[in-house]
């Protein structure tokens, strides 16, 4: 049987990664992103490019989406040129981007009036999970329509969890971020005090990363501080997004959220000192 035609949206430091991947497994590949230029590259390894997201998705059998945020999402799927405008009954379109709930579960109801399938599946991992095929896919939505797209997420990821129905995927990912993101802002407060008070910084971070605080998360972004190596896993600005969606989730549940409310701040002060561009790790900047 012949391999569904992919169409792929957006070619950021996650998109770039898993259209490679796409590729490289051999499915007929047209892309499309807002810089042209990004695709133009992807052009010469064999993929088509399309001039809008609706030319891309048109005779696509799955559309995926990997873009920064809501209003990214909305403008990849909706209006005249949207992905929507432009797909064939029954296909698969799936969000892969870090996105709230209600826009997920509002996507999900254009694409179904469009005779779409649909499926919210965010992932976890960073840019070299994304290049070497090693994501993690959060899924929400029917396992049928899970089943049709497992081939290609498979080529994506080291595992794809079904979590539920529509919103299921989406809302697993803000929680996964905002845990993320609470024990980042923690770390940096932790070594801006060590720092200050005199303290011996690499014993104290030996306490840190040889004890229960030292979890993966705080391993790695340590790891970036210690190394002052700033460059883009996950953009600073893309986490407070993500923190503030969590408060969304978190207000529309009435769950208080105290603490994740408490690390938005750190990384809001780090964005209005002009670090927004850098890896997240680069929320410690804002202490020096
Ligand atoms: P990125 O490098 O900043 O790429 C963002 C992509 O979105 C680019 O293709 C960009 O197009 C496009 N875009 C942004 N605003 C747009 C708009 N208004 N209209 C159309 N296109 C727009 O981000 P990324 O790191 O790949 O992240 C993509 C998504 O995955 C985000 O939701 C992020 O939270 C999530 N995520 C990231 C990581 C990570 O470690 N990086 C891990 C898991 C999940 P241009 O090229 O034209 O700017």
């Amino acid at each position: 049987m012949s391999k569904p035609r992919i169409a792929h949206l957006g070619l950021g430091i996650m998109g770039m990664g898993m259209a490679r991947r796409i590729l490289a497994a051999g499915f007929p590949l047209t892309v499309y992103n807002r810089n042209r230029e990004k695709a133009e590259a992807l052009a010469r390894e064999g993929a088509r490019v399309a001039a809008t997201p609706r030319e891309a998705a048109t005779e696509a059998d799955i559309i995926i989406s990997m873009v920064a945020d809501d209003a990214a999402s909305r403008a990849m799927w909706l209006g005249a040129d949207g992905a929507l405008a432009g797909a064939e009954q029954g296909a698969v379109a799936i969000e892969a981007s870090t996105l709230t709930v209600a826009w997920v579960k509002e996507l999900a109801k254009a694409a179904a009036a469009k005779g779409c399938l649909f499926l919210d599946a965010p992932v976890t991992g960073t840019k070299p999970h994304a290049a070497n095929g090693e994501l993690t896919f959060l899924v929400g939505g029917d396992a049928e329509t899970l089943e049709k797209a497992r081939p290609v997420l498979a080529v994506m990821s080291k595992a794809i969890l079904h979590l539920g129905p529509t919103g299921s995927g989406a809302l697993m990912k803000l929680i996964n971020n905002f845990l993320c993101g609470a024990q980042a802002a923690s770390l940096v407060e932790a070594i801006a005090i060590i720092e200050k008070a005199g303290l011996d910084r690499t014993k104290a971070m030996e306490v840190i990363m040889n004890g229960t605080p030292g979890s993966p998360l705080v391993k790695t972004i340590a790891g970036r501080i210690n190394a002052r190596d700033f460059a883009p896993n996950f953009l600073l600005r893309l986490m407070a997004k993500d923190l503030n969606y969590a408060q969304q989730c978190a207000q529309e549940l009435g769950v208080p959220f105290t603490a994740t409310t408490a690390a938005a701040a750190v990384f809001q002060r780090a964005i209005a000192m002009g670090h927004g561009e850098k890896d997240f790790s680069a929320v410690v900047e804002q202490f020096h």
